[in-house]
């Protein structure tokens, strides 16, 4: 029996100017960030990184813990980079490729905002601090129709919410959101109808034919009501909307996201990509098959599938076993009266100490919320 549980903590940006863009949600303040660090070496965690978990030999009865951020924020390593320093920490950044790509003209934004993308070159200067370790977080972090049933219908102030849209309509726009995220919701037709939508990975993705976007970008000019313009544009069937890519094509963008991902990571950065996090958690059976077939060794689990426990987990991947890893996130739903450092601090405490006593990690979450 193992005393304690491995955790996997996750981050994205760790940011100062967090509220500029739609994205900007993502951030921990740099002083939330130290707090959790400060904490989590307080309780006597080593702070490791996911290629330090798989080379290792697991002393099972010793506390670690894993860093890991998304998306390959600039910031981790602009302003995280330090902080972890200091704390003797080790972390593990998941990239996008796509991202990276799109980062080659940012150095502007990244000098005055210190907020966008590492391009490939910063992803080497990452991997040679020794602070962290690249891996994949799939080839783009796109959303995708996933029916013909309309959910919403855009209208500028709802960009936060459909700030993917842009993307998908002009391939273009940039990727990263800086001080002027605001000026691409214009780009976006107002009454542009939201399908049903998920992640790239999660199913096959619907394509909308142009003339019923038309047709209701026209409708929309004429009624006025939401939920009467959704349901009369509901009333046609799905067929005349557009139609489903096949199962073959489906399984195409499988093996780029997952396969190329890895290729194009290996290629750059000159070292083995191992571990991978599907962007939002989604993913299916037969994502993992071929993510397996690709010669990952573990994923990361949707932050809402908690299973098992990682050292169970870890000790399957040491016999060679593809596996699922658990991860934790902190809130940031704090009382407002208390300092960040301090709510984070003891935020993170409470987390940390339920989720090594049996998994009332998620109530305490819940409870959070509400004193908000
Ligand atoms: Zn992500």
């Amino acid at each position: 029996m193992n005393q304690f549980d491995i955790p996997i903590v996750m981050y994205h940006s760790i940011n100062k100017h967090p509220q500029k863009n739609p994205l900007g949600y993502l951030s921990f303040y740099p002083e939330e960030f130290e707090a959790h660090l400060k904490m989590l070496k307080k309780l006597g965690y080593e702070l490791i990184n996911m290629s330090d978990l798989l080379e290792m030999e697991i002393d099972y009865n010793k506390k670690i813990a894993v860093i890991t951020f998304d998306d390959g924020f600039v910031d981790n390593l602009l302003i995280a980079r330090e902080i972890m320093e200091k704390y003797n920490a080790r972390g593990t950044i998941f990239v996008n490729p796509e991202y990276a790509f799109d980062s080659k003209v940012s150095d502007v934004i990244k000098s005055k905002y210190g907020w966008g993308y590492m391009n490939f070159d910063e992803m080497r200067e990452a991997e040679y601090s020794k602070v962290f370790d690249i891996q994949a977080h799939a080839m783009t972090h796109e959303f995708i129709f996933t029916s013909g049933k309309i959910i919403d219908i855009y209208t500028e102030d709802k960009f936060d919410k459909y700030y993917w849209l842009a993307w998908m309509l002009y391939p273009d726009t940039p990727k990263r959101w800086d001080g002027d995220a605001y000026k691409y919701a214009k780009l976006i037709p107002e009454g542009f109808p939201i399908f049903e939508y998920n992640r790239r990975l999660s199913c096959q993705k619907f394509i909308p034919n142009d003339e019923f976007i038309k047709h209701a970008l026209d409708k929309y000019e004429k009624v006025k009501d939401k939920q009467e313009l959704i349901s009369i544009l509901n009333d046609d069937e799905d067929e005349g909307k557009g139609e489903l890519e096949t199962h073959e094509r489906y399984i195409e963008e499988i093996k780029v996201q997952v396969m190329d991902c890895k290729n194009v990571l290996e290629d750059e950065l000159n070292k083995n990509i191992e571990v991978i996090c599907f962007p939002g958690g989604g993913y299916n059976d037969l994502v993992l098959q071929i993510t397996n077939d690709a010669g990952y060794r573990c994923y990361m689990r949707s932050s809402q599938l908690r299973e098992d426990n990682n050292i169970n987990h870890l000790k399957k991947m040491k016999q060679g076993k593809f596996v699922g890893l658990n991860r934790i996130s902190f809130t940031r739903n704090y009382p407002k009266v208390y300092s960040k450092a301090a709510s984070a601090y003891w935020v993170g405490k409470i987390s940390m100490k339920s989720f090594q006593n049996n998994n009332v990690y998620t109530s305490v979450k819940k409870i959070l919320r509400k004193i908000r």
